[in-house]
C-alpha cells in the first residue's frame, strides 16, 4: 500500500503576508476530504502551533495543532537525538511552546 503524506510550507505556499495564496483553503480542504496526512511547516520559531493554528484560522484555514510542525519543533528534536544532559538554551521561543518545553527541565538560575 503506498501511502501518500504531505509536509507543507505554511510561508509561500498557503498564506504570503496577510493573504492567504487563492487555492490554499481548496488544497487543504481536498486533504482533509481524502483523509490525507499532512503537517504544515514553518522556519519560523516565534509562534506556537496554537499560535499558528489562530492565524490561519483568519483566512479561514482550518488546521488542527498537532498539523503544525515549527522550526522549534525540529530543534528540540534534534536536542533529543543528541542525548545531551544539559544544554543552555539562549532563545524565548523555546518557552512558548509547550510542546517542545515538555522535553526538557528549564532552570531560570545558575545552578551551582
Ligand atoms: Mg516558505
Amino acid at each position: 500500500m503506498q501511502r501518500e503524506n504531505y509536509l507543507i510550507d505554511m510561508d509561500g505556499v498557503l498564506i504570503h503576508g496577510n493573504k492567504m495564496i487563492p487555492g490554499a483553503d481548496e488544497f487543504i480542504q481536498r486533504l482533509k476530504k481524502k483523509g490525507k496526512k499532512f503537517l504544515i511547516t514553518t522556519n519560523n520559531p516565534s509562534f506556537t502551533p496554537g499560535d499558528l493554528v489562530h492565524r490561519l484560522k483568519t483566512f479561514g484555514l482550518n488546521i488542527e495543532p498537532e498539523q503544525i510542525f515549527t522550526s522549534a519543533m525540529a530543534g528540540m528534536g534534534i536536542l533529543t537525538m543528541l542525548s545531551m544532559a544539559a544544554v543552555f538554551l539562549l532563545c524565548l521561543w523555546f518557552l512558548r511552546d509547550p510542546r517542545v518545553l515538555a522535553h526538557f527541565r528549564t532552570v531560570t538560575h545558575e545552578r551551582r
